[in-house]
């Protein structure tokens, strides 16, 4: 490993291809991962590890599935792209549109970053207006106008986060807290009718879990549509992880645009874009919003999606919730026997562990728990065969593949984690 890691390190930047798998915020060597079958990951050394990473939950039925394997591997005689359309395009598109009602016609993109740019680019031209406000800690790919962060006051325009993103580009974009409605309300006041639209993780995802309140997101739909301003639901994550119709269907609220990407891919490169005809009618062909991909729909990547979604059926869930509710008690009962205080945010198989005496309901609170005991039960997890996510920021996910054996394991090892902690 070690010396493989040296060659990553000297061809590709950092080692690696996006920068939280470099363990950067757990500090040490990264792991090189050689295969994975079902719910485990081998490393090149041979070495076996339960994975809670689930491709940053873009797996939900196990890695190297069969069904999903089979069909890729009929897909791929004939051919793996034509740059024209196929059958397989309409029918993960009609599936699609059939789950998640809000959305009634969909545009296939190559990633989660596609998916969003191009939402708030139709958002903008629908409304024809520029502001685009978005919720601290929620991330919503890499596009220059989400790569920014709050001014110096509330409803004050944003500040770029990253060198190379002009601050012109950001000037168009409020960060708001999560989950405060007061903020939300003075914006919306003070702006009105300049907002084009909120794009929100309507269950975040990428600070670890944080859940909305209810009102909060309510009070977005509301004065979004009072002023005329579209939501954007960046179900990115969501969507088919929490339920076949995502979190707006847990949660009962329509937006004007969703944003798809990671489970409908079945670990292939993917995101969508979809919503009401009448806003999804503007971008060409049929209107003037400009987008396109050569790879776009790509019929492999269509074939990997719909066989994902076609292993769905109701049973997923309440088989996934079954388990994360036994592995979060696992874990409640392992940190109270040492007397740790934890947090654990879940929503289904979506779930962080914060070391947190209070709720955690915003981008503050996240800061605010410790993250060196999660670098310590990271490392103390990995050394016994578990993977969790290299970050307190990233979410942990299941599969259909983790089963009772590999819940019951992983909680035994956190009590060994937790006891290490304490005896500190
Ligand atoms: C992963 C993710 C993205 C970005 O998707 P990529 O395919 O990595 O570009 C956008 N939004 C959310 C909520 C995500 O979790």
């Amino acid at each position: 490993m070690k010396e493989l890691i040296k060659r990553a390190k000297k061809f590709l930047v950092g080692g690696v291809n996006s920068p939280v798998r470099s363990f950067l915020y757990v500090g040490g060597e990264p792991l090189i991962i050689k295969e994975g079958k079902g719910c485990r990951l081998i490393d090149v050394e041979d070495k076996e590890y339960l994975d809670y990473i689930c491709s940053w939950g873009a797996i939900i039925h196990g890695h190297a599935n069969e069904f999903i394997e089979n069909k890729v591997a009929e897909a791929l005689k004939k051919g793996n792209n034509f740059g024209l359309t196929t059958e397989i395009e309409i029918e993960l598109a009609e599936m699609i549109c059939n789950s998640i009602k809000s959305i009634e016609k969909i545009r296939f993109v190559n990633s989660g970053t596609e998916a969003t740019m191009s939402a708030i680019r139709l958002a903008r031209a629908y409304t024809k207006r520029d502001i685009i406000i978005k919720f601290e800690g929620c991330y919503h790919g890499h596009a220059d106008h989400f790569l920014s962060k709050g001014g110096s006051g509330l409803a004050t325009f944003d500040i770029p986060l990253s060198p190379g993103v002009p601050k012109e580009i950001v000037q168009n974009t409020i960060t708001l807290p999560y989950n405060d409605i007061q903020n939300l309300e003075e914006t919306f006041e003070k702006l009105k009718d300049k907002i084009a639209c909120a794009i929100i993780e309507p269950i975040a995802g990428n600070m670890g879990v944080v859940l909305p309140d209810l009102d909060f997101l309510k009070r977005l739909r509301k004065l979004c549509r009072e002023n005329g301003s579209l939501l954007i639901f960046d179900e990115v994550i969501t969507g088919f992880r929490v339920s076949s119709n995502g979190a707006q269907g847990l949660f009962n609220i329509e937006p004007d645009i969703t944003c798809l990407g990671k489970i409908i891919g079945g670990g292939f490169p993917i995101g969508a874009y979809g919503g009401k005809e009448e806003i999804m009618d503007m971008i060409a062909p049929l209107g003037p919003v400009y987008q396109a991909g050569t790879l776009a729909g790509n019929p492999i990547v269509m074939t990997a999606g719909k066989a994902a979604l076609e292993l769905i059926t109701n049973f997923t869930y309440d088989y996934l919730n079954r388990l994360a509710e036994k592995l979060e008690k696992g874990i409640y009962d392992a940190a109270n026997d040492s007397k740790i205080e934890i947090l654990i945010n879940r929503k289904g198989s979506m779930f962080s562990l914060f070391f947190s005496n209070k709720p955690v309901k915003n981008f503050n609170d996240v800061r605010n728990s410790k993250y060196d005991y999660y670098k310590k039960v990271f490392w103390y997890l990995l050394k016994k065969g578990i993977l969790l996510p290299p970050s307190p920021f990233e979410s942990m996910f299941l599969t259909t593949k983790h089963t009772d054996v590999e819940i019951e394991r992983t909680i035994e090892v956190f009590y060994e984690a937790f006891s290490g902690l304490k005896n500190e």
